[in-house]
């Protein structure tokens, strides 16, 4: 088990500054990257199995769009490599072209 709690954007990669969710306890933060709600558009009717499939259909719809900064009101990072936030997490673009809508 890892016990360190990531701070990083489950969907996107994304370092958030904080973790989205802590246990069972959601941040109801927005990644400001793929603006994904943590406990509101992740919710998954409470049940945290789910949520791994959300994050997954999140994220193709996300890279579907071209990765782009999704956040209003806060610009990305300077040099923000979307591609490379990918890799952080384990997952690269084009890995799967199927795409579901959410
Ligand atoms: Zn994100």
């Amino acid at each position: 088990m890892d016990s360190m709690i990531s701070q990083l954007c489950p969907v996107c990669g994304y370092e958030l500054g904080f973790p989205p969710w802590k246990g069972e306890s959601a941040s109801d933060e927005i990644s400001p990257c793929c603006f994904i709600q943590f406990g509101y558009d992740d919710w998954a009717k409470g049940r945290p199995e789910f949520r791994k499939e959300i994050y997954d259909a999140w994220r193709k719809n996300w890279i579907s769009e071209g990765l782009k900064w999704r956040g209003k009101g806060q610009k990305p990072p300077h040099g923000w490599n979307p591609i490379q936030q990918l890799a952080t997490i384990g997952t690269a673009k084009g890995e799967n072209n199927r795409t579901r809508q959410i």
